[in-house]
């Protein structure tokens, strides 16, 4: 097994292991996928939806997701 392959297998491990989050750099909107339904879902804290600006075009800073390759 090439060092490559056994990096991607890791990588595939980590994210069935960990939630697939997203936050907006614009506004305070945060969002955690939902892998049963198959669609983002607004998180919220302590009850409250953190649905940030409903008017913001939201500039996701995607937690988990891109892991590029140099
Ligand atoms: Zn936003």
């Amino acid at each position: 097994m090439s060092v490559r392959s056994f990096v991607t297998i890791m990588l595939a491990r980590t994210e069935l292991r960990t939630p697939q989050k997203r936050a907006c750099e614009c506004c305070s909107r945060y969002e955690v996928w939902d892998t049963d339904d198959g669609f983002w879902k607004i998180a919220t804290d302590d009850n409250e939806r953190l649905t940030g600006n409903p008017h913001c075009i939201h500039e996701w800073d995607i937690d988990g997701t891109f892991r590029p390759f140099e």
